[in-house]
């Protein structure tokens, strides 16, 4: 069986980008994802993301947000685009000593549904910016904000019987561009 992958279009990862830059600071970003869903011969699953669609009304509080994954979809999913709903993205931002853990919290399990992507960017605080090692698994960048360098993770996940993890796929160029 082939691997599962999500490709991301380089318009939806610079959304992404562009929505964890915004309120890194201050609150996680989330939003939803919008683009094309493929199954090959092999019951192998492509996502395609096409664009992303940042959520401005989630409730804020304190540094976490709350947000219901289910019914932020069904919402998505009432305009009339023609990529339909694919999942969500959010961050995990650094509060207090804490960094942003760039894994799946018991909540944001618990709001998975079959064959949903959950685009998940854990950020934290570092010092200096160190090699960013391949990994099909794992999109990688180095924002910053007001002398504050940080590392951001980002993890695909979906459910398929289980939590799985899927290779990401993006033109990654344009964190050098950025620059
Ligand atoms: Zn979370």
């Amino acid at each position: 069986m082939d691997p599962d992958i999500i490709i991301l279009k380089q318009r939806a990862l610079e959304g992404i980008v562009i929505s964890v830059q915004e309120t890194i600071k201050k609150s996680e970003s989330y939003g939803t994802l919008y683009g094309k869903y493929k199954e090959g011969k092999d019951n192998s699953v492509k996502w395609i993301v096409e664009f992303v669609l940042p959520n401005q009304l989630v409730k804020r509080c304190g540094k976490s947000i709350i947000y219901e994954r289910k019914k932020d979809i069904e919402r998505a999913e009432y305009f009339e685009f023609k990529d339909k709903v694919l999942g969500t993205f959010h961050s995990h931002i650094p509060v207090r000593e804490e960094e942003g853990l760039s894994k799946l919290s018991k909540e944001d399990k618990k709001d998975m549904e079959h064959n949903r992507i959950d685009l998940l960017i854990g950020i934290k605080r570092i010092k200096k910016e160190g090699i960013i090692k391949e990994n099909p698994y794992l999109i990688s960048w180095y924002p910053r904000d007001n002398g504050q360098i940080y590392r951001a993770d980002m993890k695909g996940y979906y459910l398929n019987k289980r939590m799985r993890r899927a290779i990401l796929k993006a033109p990654k160029d344009i964190f050098k561009v950025s620059k």
